[in-house]
């Protein structure tokens, strides 16, 4: 799908997103109280402040926006990339984006964490849950000592 916005729209549009994201972490707060996981949130102790770090076992989690952490889904498409400045920008921005998270992930898992990617899309999803959560408690299953 060709990128129809004007850069001035597309800015719009991101700072929408930006915006959105904080609200999805709200929602994921939400989600996991509901389900009683105990959990803190921030942690600036951690490589890449994690959103959530559960409580009952070493895992933590990143609330991630489609768009701007590159999802294999249809709001994480990038824009279509092409010869031009802007189109080059956004790909580079988007590349970047992603393999930051990735090296953040490496660093946490180093320290011992399990560590889970929660996006955007999947909370949007109220049928999508249930899979959440059971992602969760199966990430903390596997990491408590019996
Ligand atoms: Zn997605």
């Amino acid at each position: 799908m060709p990128d129809f916005m004007t850069v001035a729209q597309r800015r719009m549009t991101m700072s929408r997103v930006r915006r959105s994201n904080t609200s999805l972490e709200q929602q994921v707060a939400k989600l996991l109280s509901t389900a009683g996981v105990q959990f803190r949130q921030n942690a600036r102790d951690l490589p890449g402040t994690p959103d959530f770090v559960l409580e009952v076992a070493p895992v933590v989690i990143f609330a991630h926006g489609c768009f701007w952490h590159g999802h294999h889904c249809r709001r994480g498409r990038p824009p279509a990339t092409g010869v031009d400045a802007k189109d080059r920008y956004w790909e580079a921005k988007l590349r970047a984006n992603q393999a930051r998270d990735r090296r953040i992930s490496r660093r946490v898992r180093c320290l011992g964490y399990s560590v889970l990617t929660i996006w955007a899309c999947d909370v949007a999803n109220v049928r999508r849950h249930r899979t959440l959560l059971s992602r969760v408690t199966a990430a903390c299953g596997r990491k408590i000592k019996t």
